[in-house]
């Protein structure tokens, strides 16, 4: 095939870039184009992709360009860090208020609850209720608000929106990253360098065309052919107009990259069958990551390797259930303080393990008919089984101390909120009638009478179990479980929204979770299963489904170390290799960690650990890992040696040995409140 002159000399433009020559393109062609925007700090000037030459289609310019490289050049900054949040542009999101991202409504879920999981900042643009203009691009000084525009709308057209502002801010620094769309606008064909032609269906084979940083890792996988032959899907067939394209399908570009602007990159991925690939496919997700450390030259994560960890909750502590329920053999003992340090705390340690305890904080007592403290109870029970309580509290405190378990909440009660109405009173029913029927022990969706909990009922008891738990146990739990599972699901009831208004990080349900704060309700499904294990079944981990993004989120019952001693020793040996616990605070706060990146002629990111969600952090340092960009590490590595300045004090000192990795550890001291992590020419 012969390409047309056109897009051989955007070509080798491109790859004059990636050989290193990146500031000679853009400084070469300085001359040929016309300066619309004023310089912003932090980046270079617009390249010879830019408006200037490209909106013209001047192939003189791209001519004269190649034949003038390399000139050395002057970029605005030496490293062009990019802000280090992106701006997800949909075209609908079900709530009104801009506050449920629900999986089963919302099609871009599993792309905004990737970039949650891979610890990305990010905020929502919806086309249904905003119009697109600079305001929301650049800041007051006109510098970029965000490293990356993520555009997953898919309009016929987008009358009414003014997309121009979104090229504005791809000159002033933005990349673009437009997934499974048409890009039906000349302002997102420009800088993609690609146009729209038709729908198409292909079984045929996705191949890469060339070694680029965004394929890079599927090449060391040997995954560069990707069979599609059972996908028979309705793609959007695009024809590169100065984009180089990265992947094919027969005639059909796949994924393209263009640099419409010095430092700034554009790609287009024409992901199949649907966004959940993104997430799903080994391939896809690999490609989906990599364009975006490209787009924004760093991304930040925590340092672990979550398809090897587990977050472990064990249930029930405090219930009044295990006392008189005849239900599933659920009458059983408490634990003793002595048994706690034996079964739970000693295994724990032993496996240098961590777990938390879903405590219920209100125990629901039958004689008096009222709400009390569990840790009171000392009682021997209708059938002579002895219900200690009060040494049970002994044990998950002494737990608590030794920093091997967490406090998190199981509701108030694991009870209905109204225990009278009929077919109540369930009070004085009979144990082994009314009272028994499984409804009752439901607390945030009522069973027995097949109705949801109002929210008020609900957010009530939130309220008062995380007030009991401070009490109780001095802190305040940062994740909530409902009893039985049992939630409800209507927007104006729904658990989850209530829990995040209470204050709880995450509130786990069977199946998935929700990412909570006091302005988004995210439903992570898709990012870490949720299982149920128990004493008396199978673990059947080879079933648990691949979890890169997210643990395993594992429910077990203090039931489970109540009838089998060894419980845990016996989990611990069937877990697969490799496996450990991941601490449930630890994740809570590592979500909530706000991570942001400035660029003043140094590189500085700083870390902000919220005082209400990440209490792990306040006495626990932290390592991350900043993936790099090539072209970020070869201008990190043209500064000379570096020194890594950590909360105002310089530490160790960086060469560019240390830059042929694609990334960095980042170790951040303990404490709660903002740390920076800053490079600066070693001196
Ligand atoms: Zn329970």
């Amino acid at each position: 095939m012969v390409w047309p002159l056109k897009y051989q000399l955007t070509t080798a433009l491109a790859r004059l870039r990636e050989r290193g020559d990146r500031e000679a393109v853009g400084e070469g062609c300085a001359d040929f184009t016309s300066r619309k925007q004023p310089l912003t700090p932090g980046f270079a000037v617009p390249s010879p992709l830019g408006e200037g030459c490209y909106q013209g289609n001047c192939f003189a310019c791209v001519l004269a360009l190649i034949l003038l490289a390399p000139i050395s050049a002057q970029s605005g900054s030496a490293l062009n860090v990019k802000p280090c949040r992106v701006l997800v542009v949909v075209e609908q999101w079900d709530d009104p208020t801009s506050v449920l991202v629900d999986s089963e409504k919302d099609e871009f879920q599993p792309v905004v609850a990737l970039l949650k999981a891979w610890s990305l900042p990010f905020d929502i643009f919806r086309l249904d209720q905003q119009h697109l203009d600079a305001s929301y691009l650049l800041d007051r000084s006109g510098a970029p608000r965000y490293g990356a525009v993520l555009w997953l709308a898919d309009s016929p057209s987008y009358a009414g929106q003014n997309l121009a502002s979104l090229e504005q801010s791809v000159h002033a620094g933005t990349s673009l990253v437009v997934v499974r769309s048409r890009f039906l606008d000349p302002a997102l064909e420009r800088p993609l360098g690609l146009q729209f032609r038709e729908a198409y269906t292909s079984t045929s084979p996705l191949e890469t065309t060339r070694p680029h940083f965004i394929i890079r890792q599927l090449a060391k996988q040997k995954m560069e052919r990707l069979d599609v032959s059972g996908d028979e899907s309705m793609r959007w067939g695009v024809e590169a107009q100065g984009a180089e394209v990265l992947i094919t399908q027969g005639k059909h570009p796949i994924l393209t990259l263009s640099h419409p602007a010095e430092g700034t990159s554009a790609i287009w991925m024409g992901v199949s069958p649907a966004l959940t690939a993104l997430r799903d496919s080994p391939y896809w997700r690999e490609l989906f990551f990599r364009s975006l450390v490209w787009s924004l030259g760093c991304v930040v994560q925590p340092d672990i390797d979550y398809s090897r960890r587990l977050v472990v909750t064990f249930d029930d502590w405090g219930a009044s259930e295990k006392s008189f329920s005849a239900l599933f053999n659920w009458h059983f003992p408490t634990l003793s303080e002595q048994q706690i340090r034996e079964r739970l705390i000693q295994p724990l340690q032993k496996h240098h393990a961590v777990a938390a305890a879903d405590v219920v904080d209100g125990f629901v007592n039958r004689k008096t008919q009222r709400i009390e403290s569990p840790w009171l109870q000392k009682f021997t029970d209708d059938l002579g089984m002895l219900q200690d309580y009060t040494s049970t509290a002994k044990g998950l405190k002494a737990a608590l101390a030794t920093g091997c378990l967490e406090i998190a909440s199981h509701g108030w009660t694991h009870m209905q909120p109204d225990l009278e109405s009929p077919p109540g009173p369930w009070w004085t029913s009979d144990l082994t009638g009314e009272a028994s029927a499984i409804g009752w022990v439901a607390e945030f969706e009522d069973w027995r009478r097949k109705k949801e909990i109002p929210a008020i009922a609900q957010l009530t008891r939130m309220k008062y179990s995380r007030q009991a738990l401070q009490e109780d146990f001095g802190q305040l739990p940062l994740s909530l479980l409902p009893g039985e599972y049992a939630w409800s699901k209507s927007y104006a009831n729904h658990t989850g929204r209530l829990a995040a208004r209470a204050g709880f990080g995450i509130f786990h349900v069977k199946g998935h979770f929700f990412y909570l704060d006091r302005d988004l309700v995210l439903d992570m499904a898709g990012i870490g299963p949720e299982v149920g294990h128990g004493y008396d079944h199978p673990l059947e981990a080879a079933k648990w489904s691949e979890h890169p993004d997210g643990p395993v989120f594992m429910t077990v019952h203090d039931r489970d170390l109540a009838l089998q001693p060894d419980f845990l020793d016996r989990l611990f040996a069937s877990l697969p290799e490799g496996m450990e616990t991941l601490s449930m605070n630890r994740y809570v706060g590592i979500l909530h960690t706000q991570i942001s990146s400035k660029d003043a002629g140094e590189w500085e990111l700083a870390f902000e650990f919220p005082e209400d969600y990440g209490l792990y952090f306040k006495n626990h340092a932290s390592r991350w890992r900043a993936w790099l960009s090539d072209p970020l590490r070869d201008n990190l590595k043209a500064l000379g040696a570096l020194r890594v300045v950590i909360d105002g004090k310089p530490t160790t000192k960086l060469t560019a040995t240390d830059l042929n990795r694609e990334t960095l550890d980042l170790d951040l001291p303990e404490g709660l409140g903002q740390h920076t992590w800053k490079l600066s020419p070693a001196r």
